[in-house]
């Protein structure tokens, strides 16, 4: 596996791996006024590219060349590709490229890079990529640029956010701890993995959203429940855990799958409960404790937390969380949940952990193990904690758009 470059225009996750086969033959650019299909070829080193020609008739965009750049004109906003250099120049910046763009003949084509991932960073919310589907939609009525221009200027994020949010993830279970066993993983594989896995994407995500982050492990190693936590304090805003669930065997067990996103709060339900007494199971390998009375104290963080607004916020976060993931995840939504997760208790702010899908189950442990499903899991959270901050951010009257209104 390659190293990805974790910075914003870095590699294109896939597109350092075209073994892996996950790339389209085509990419679909759904406009205001049509769709067109536009075939993904390789260039001579093998990367795939796009012929910008038919690229910019689809995007209703300007091409120009000049000199040894190539300029691309999309909504208004100019894109300029130093071809034959893995090299580009957006907004006085100029940026690593997975790939350079290139002439064959008279055509130029442009990196994949350029609709999976650059278009819908610089202008989200004008375009969006479905990478399942390799379908790069125009949303209707939006006047984005001239905002995010504004954004820009005005010490703003291409997405709205100032640039000063923190985010802690936790990978579950770790070290001694391996979670639960994974049935339907591949030989080998635990909980842990898979949640450090998804963990370590979800900050490559993040940061290239210009969000900060903490990781409460970046190896296999045990942190206590009650210290994973810890990790967001006071220059933290949120606290997001990662977690895959099981089932006990039992008939049908295996066809039990999907996903759900929990904040914390007494368990409302017997499954609820079943779950959290699960994560909270891990107390034992730190302290051998039975983690019922461990867990005890829950009451009163409880009725401290409904007295302030995280509770609130909590919910929130979870909410879009879970709506993103329906976009991507296979299996159903299993909704919003609430539930005394210990490792939520000690999180000063809001907290929730996502139970990403079920290792019991053949169809849910392929994805949860499968790379590219792995990235859209990564690339949706962090798409709803950005949609949460911009919420939070208007409403504490930290306007992400106050600049472009007068
Ligand atoms: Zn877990």
């Amino acid at each position: 596996m390659l190293a990805l470059a974790a910075t914003l225009g870095g590699a294109v996750d896939g597109l350092s791996e075209p073994a892996s086969g996950t790339l389209p033959r085509t990419v679909t650019i759904a406009g205001l006024r049509g769709e067109t299909r536009i075939a993904v070829r390789s260039d001579a080193a093998g990367s795939p590219v796009l012929a910008a020609g038919p690229l910019m008739a689809a995007l209703d965009g300007l091409l120009r060349l000049d000199g040894g750049w190539a300029e691309v004109t999309v909504a208004r906003q100019p894109f300029r590709f130093l071809v034959g250099a893995p090299l580009y120049q957006f907004s006085s910046q100029l940026m690593p490229l997975a790939a350079p763009a290139s002439l064959a003949g008279d055509s130029l084509f442009l990196p994949y890079q350029f609709v999976a991932e650059i278009l819908p960073y610089f202008l989200g919310d004008r375009y969006r990529w479905n990478a399942r589907t390799a379908r790069l939609e125009e949303l209707r009525g939006r006047t984005t640029t001239l905002a995010g221009r504004a954004a820009m200027e005005a010490g703003r994020l291409p997405n709205g956010l100032r640039p000063i949010h923190t985010v802690t993830i936790d990978p579950g279970h770790g070290g001694v701890d391996p979670g639960n066993p994974g049935t339907f993983f591949p030989r080998g594989t635990r909980e842990k993995d898979v949640t450090l896995q998804v963990g370590l994407l979800l900050r490559e995500e993040l940061k290239r959203r210009g969000i900060g982050v903490r990781m409460t492990r970046t190896t296999d190693t045990l942190i206590a429940l009650g210290d994973r936590g810890g990790y967001c304090t006071a220059a933290c805003d949120l606290f997001v855990s990662l977690h895959v669930n099981s089932i006990a065997r039992r008939r049908g067990y295996t066809d039990v799958r999907g996903f759900e996103t929990f904040f914390l709060a007494e368990a409302k339900t017997e499954d609820a409960a079943r779950v959290a007494k699960m994560e909270n199971d891990a107390v034992r390998f730190e302290t051998g404790e039975d983690p019922a009375t461990v867990v005890g104290g829950l009451d009163f963080i409880l009725k401290d937390l409904q007295l302030n607004e995280h509770l609130r916020e909590s919910a929130r976060l979870a909410e879009l969380v879970q709506r993103g993931l329906e976009g991507v995840h296979t299996g159903q939504s299993r909704g919003v949940k609430q539930a005394g997760f210990m490792v939520l208790t000690t999180a000063r702010r809001p907290a929730i952990l996502v139970e990403m899908g079920y290792s019991t189950n053949p169809q849910d442990g392929r994805f949860l193990t499968t790379r590219s499903s792995q990235k859209s899991l990564a690339a949706s959270i962090a798409d709803a904690v950005v949609e949460y901050l911009v919420e939070y951010e208007r409403k504490t009257g930290t306007a992400a758009d106050s600049g472009a209104r007068r």
